[in-house]
């Protein structure tokens, strides 16, 4: 399979997912414009008619911006859960209302590897993450916008061979940011907002030590966050836990927009 994070911030955000070659494969969000969404297809060497179907964790803005245009131009099924498609409906996200499924109805798309969704702790209608899983058993698990990782996480990404997980922020940088009220900081911080550098390493800590060899960081604030201390705190945890990169894990950050590179797995 091969990963591509297409987009990745708290402004925008959608991924490829898929087999390569004429596999076909999946879009996870669909937060950026049609045309830059394009744009970063063709950076990776993916053909926008290679995605079979739209997954979408949660109905946030920096997730479902390109939604609307997205299903206007490709005529495929979209997987939500019914709190996201209740508020995809209600606000004209879905060109084709009869594209929209049911997460029930994960087993029938039509892909030729394995979706589950997973729910998430975020402050959205019902917002979920996604386990992909290859004929030849290799798992990815993704999700970001999650304020903790809570037992139905821990599920989801069990068994995984590769994690896609957030990296939202820096506690430091969002204390000390003047330019955010403190109820959005509450907000950011909370079990319902999003997870800090130092949640994520802890945790891909545990799933490094249960298996787990490969992690790509992903939606991280451009305000509050960086590349550099996003990794360096991931890569302090696991060495803290005798780890080393490189040898016992891989880590990559997804960038703000793609610059072609994918992760093959
Ligand atoms: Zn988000
Ligand atoms: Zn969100």
């Amino acid at each position: 399979m091969r990963i591509a994070p297409l987009c990745s911030s708290s402004s925008a955000n959608s991924s490829y997912i898929g087999m390569g070659g004429a596999g076909g494969g999946v879009l996870v969000d669909a937060g950026c414009g049609y045309k830059t969404l394009l744009d970063c297809l063709s950076l990776c060497r993916t053909d926008v008619s290679a995605i079979r179907a739209v997954l979408v964790t949660h109905e946030h803005t920096d997730h479902v911006k390109g939604l609307k245009q997205f299903t206007k131009h490709n005529d495929v099924p979209v997987y939500a859960s019914r709190g996201t498609a209740g508020f995809l409906l209600t606000n004209g996200y879905i060109y084709n209302e009869k594209n929209l499924r049911d997460l029930s109805e994960l087993p029938n798309a039509p892909v030729d590897f394995e979706i589950k969704a997973f729910k998430t702790p975020h402050d959205s209608a019902e917002s979920v993450g996604f386990s992909l899983v290859a004929p030849n058993g290799y798992k990815i698990a993704y999700f970001t916008d999650l304020g903790e990782i809570t037992d139905s996480v821990r599920e989801g990404a069990a068994g995984a061979d590769f994690v896609f997980i957030e990296a939202n922020y820096d506690a430091d940088m969002l204390r000390r940011n003047d330019a955010y009220p403190p109820y959005v900081v509450e907000r950011i911080s909370s079990r319902l907002g999003h997870l800090s550098n130092a949640d994520s390493a802890e945790y891909v800590s545990r799933l490094a030590q249960s298996g787990t060899t490969r992690f790509m960081l992903a939606h991280l604030s451009r305000e509050n966050n960086s590349p550099r201390l996003a990794y360096a705190s991931v890569v302090g945890k696991l060495s803290d836990c005798g780890m080393r990169l490189n040898r016992d894990y891989t880590l990559d950050v997804a960038g703000v927009r793609t610059a072609g590179e994918y992760a093959a797995v």
